[in-house]
């Protein structure tokens, strides 16, 4: 499922080839996504001069002077840039033409993801409104974070999950972030020290910050070629590694369920 490294990536390997030009076209191959794709799509883009392309929580903001389109990857969905050339393939969903032959291209097998206009100040729609801070930006601060966590019984994995405490902090780096900070991620929110948020406050930033970075090395998959994108391999300490040994002491790494999500961690490592 693409994260918020990887919506990162698609709008950086994305921006500087359509940020500037004006939509010439838009074609909808299939509306039924998450949400019906809007009918008068074209009407509204075509003519449209792109401003530019930003990014909130996992939401892509296409902005145009009379509006935003918001776009959502879903559990499979990517975004590219393409010539006509390119041969549209199974599950191209919707391309938008600018002029230049440059078109965007969104891919979506599964149809979880989005594509929705709004008119309206972006900040306020239904899907933005609610979502916390950037975990990368100045508003999103440890103290913010600690006081959140006050009186919480919920698990603290759960906590910085929660979209509402902070965008962006998925399944794979929930775990992540909980290894190298030392905390076990079914421990209740309320209970964690402020020293021990303090850590896991840093490494949060640090998994994300890292993670974009190796995305970085991927940005040319997303101008032309047939190929999805690469959703970068990472080094993984803790998701994914269920039974095998601990990076730091080789004990057998623990797995359980939590919220749903595969959790995985140290026994002897994290408290
Ligand atoms: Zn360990």
């Amino acid at each position: 499922m693409p994260e918020l490294p990887e919506v990162e990536t698609s709008r950086r390997g994305i921006a500087p080839h359509i940020e500037g030009r004006k939509v010439k076209r838009v074609i909808v191959r299939e509306t039924r996504l998450r949400w019906p794709v809007p009918s008068d799509l074209a009407e509204l883009l075509e003519g449209e001069k792109l401003l530019s392309v930003a990014r909130r929580g996992k939401y892509l903001l296409l902005q145009f002077p009379q509006g935003h389109v918001l776009m959502h990857l879903g559990m499979s969905g990517n975004v590219r840039v393409v010539s006509q050339q390119q041969a549209v393939i199974k599950h191209d969903h919707v391309d938008i033409v600018f002029a230049g032959d440059k078109i965007l291209r969104l891919n979506d097998p599964r149809r979880f993801g989005a594509l929705l206009w709004t008119s309206g100040e972006v900040a306020e729609h239904e899907l933005i409104r609610h979502l916390g801070p950037e975990p990368l930006s100045e508003d999103f601060t440890l103290e913010r974070l600690y006081q959140r966590s006050r009186k919480r019984k919920q698990a603290v994995k759960t906590l910085i999950m929660d979209s509402r405490v902070v965008v962006g902090v998925g399944n794979i780096y929930a775990n992540e972030a909980l290894f190298k900070a030392g905390i076990r991620p079914g421990k209740a929110a309320g209970l964690v020290s402020k020293a021990a948020y303090e850590r896991l406050y840093d490494e949060i930033r640090e998994v994300l910050k890292r993670a974009i970075e190796q995305g970085g090395t991927t940005l040319k998959d997303f101008v032309g070629g047939d190929g999805k994108p690469g959703y970068f391999k990472q080094e993984l300490l803790a998701y994914g590694r269920g039974g095998k040994p601990c990076t730091v002491c080789k004990k057998p790494l623990k797995e359980i369920r939590l919220g749903q999500r595969s959790t995985v961690y140290c026994t002897s490592c994290q408290s």
